[in-house]
């Protein structure tokens, strides 16, 4: 059996009827959709580098800045964004708009006095109406230097954090042309550095207004190849940060005192979306090493995908392999022969290209895919050596052609086996005691729904 649920779920791309096991170190077959694959192509090192340029341009994008002027500052930078986002939403049909969600932030720690604040959304909405399903890419464009609260000085912010924003501008403008079930909104924040404000009011919101939000992607300081260390030199591994035992959100606690009770830490939505990025990725981009980090995010830091679970909504953090700490928040200087600041000549556009295309990938297929089973259980009602399991089809959006069964040893990282079923049930001959399960829902074309990790049923 292999060990990389990669090469397991890469192998089993066709259709088979029924159950089929995987023979021993199996070949690899990739099986991508064209489409997919030539807007995944489409995503340009060019306009990301220009984008990334034009955001340093303004001089500083602190939260707490001018917002008068018509070429420096924060109030000119979300102008020039929000601009460029109509300008791909003309391609859209009328599909995609663009909006300013603006809101007060009140005094707090890093806000030294109520501040009018502006995120930019921008909506590509889902074609089918009876799909809720609400996809989010998110980069922050507010930038800081050495004094978080100083808005005055010289704060490129090239990789923290104009390449994510790069990532969420590029990919509207190539998803703007296409269409898909689901709807997918293209998020530039503001905040993040002053405390992670403008994700936390879109998070509430979408808590709020019932957003059905499947799935939010952070992208947060993806434009570095090399560490602070000269020898930490990595252009083909990106970071995706996912939460274990989800965060307790009010209502949730008996989920996830359940969830871990029975071995099921390893498996909160966040893993599972953490766990699917990498199989996805790895499919559409070549030279690309999805590493999974079992962690919320890194030491000392947080970032805009924990408003969201904070919310209970499937969230992950995109980072560069290793980070280059003298190019982050810092005043641009040179100080005992090192230089600091977060310049755009440090940042590699190449590998913000692979990151994004990496976002698109999962983005398109999420958004192409049926929804997620419903109700999906494992059935405890008598004590067996195997595995029966049980769900109900997507209440709305188009009908899924089938499921896959996932299964792998509990200590396993990834998914090993992939079962295929035309039914609603599937019972298999091996342990529910000995190996992790889940289900997800997949269309004629082989666009998948994320897994969902089975309760325990009657
Ligand atoms: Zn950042």
């Amino acid at each position: 059996m292999s060990l990389h649920m990669n090469n397991a779920m890469k192998y089993l791309k066709f259709i088979l009827p029924l159950f089929f096991c995987l023979p021993a170190m199996a070949q690899t077959t990739i099986r991508q959709d064209a489409a997919i694959k030539q807007m995944v192509d489409e995503v340009s090192s060019k306009n990301i580098e220009t984008i990334i340029r034009k955001l340093v341009s303004f001089k500083s994008r602190h939260t707490l800045g001018d917002t008068t002027s018509k070429t420096t500052g924060v109030g000119a930078a979300r102008n020039w964004i929000k601009a460029e986002y109509e300008r791909y939403a003309a391609d859209s049909h009328g599909r995609m708009t663009v909006k300013f969600d603006t809101f007060t932030q009140p005094k707090s720690e890093r806000v030294n006095a109520p501040a009018k604040l502006k995120n930019i959304l921008t909506i590509l909405k889902g074609t089918d109406p009876k799909d809720t399903r609400v996809y989010i890419v998110s980069g922050h464009y507010d930038s800081r230097m050495s004094d978080v609260m100083d808005p005055n000085g010289d704060e490129p912010g090239a990789n923290d954090d104009a390449s994510g924003t790069a990532v969420s501008m590029e990919l509207a403008r190539v998803m703007a042309k296409r269409s898909f079930p689901a709807t997918i909104i293209f998020m530039s924040v503001v905040g993040e550095e002053q405390g992670l404000y403008g994700s936390t009011h879109v998070a509430n919101r979408a808590k709020a207004e019932n957003w059905n939000v499947d799935a939010m992607l952070n992208n947060d300081i993806v434009g570095n190849t090399h560490g602070m260390e000269t020898d930490l030199k990595d252009n083909r591994s990106v970071r995706v940060f996912s939460e274990g035992v989800p965060t307790v959100a009010a209502g949730n606690e008996k989920q996830v005192a359940g969830l871990v009770s029975l071995g099921g830490e390893n498996d909160s939505p966040s893993r599972e979306l953490a766990r699917y990025i990498k199989e996805t990725g790895e499919r559409y981009v070549d030279q690309l090493d999805v590493k999974l980090i079992y962690r919320r995010d890194r030491y000392l830091r947080g970032g805009d995908h924990i408003p969201f679970l904070q919310q209970g909504f499937a969230a992950v953090r995109f980072t560069e392999m290793n980070e280059d700490f003298t190019r982050q928040h810092q005043n641009i200087r040179t100080e005992n022969g090192i230089d600091y600041g977060d310049l755009p000549d440090f940042v590699d556009f190449n590998y913000v290209q692979k990151v994004a295309r990496m976002n698109l990938s999962v983005l398109a297929n999420l958004a192409s895919a049926p929804a997620e089973p419903q109700n999906v259980g494992i059935i405890t009602s008598g004590l067996t050596n195997r595995t029966q399991l049980k769900w109900d089809a997507p209440a709305n959006g188009k009908k899924p052609a089938g499921y896959y069964v996932l299964m792998r040893e509990t200590t396993s990282p990834y998914w090993e086996k992939k079962f295929y079923v035309t039914d609603d049930k599937a019972d298999l001959a091996y342990s529910k005691d000995n190996y992790f399960f889940a289900v997800q829902s997949v269309d004629a074309d082989g666009h998948e729904s994320l897994p969902v990790y089975p309760k325990p049923v009657k």
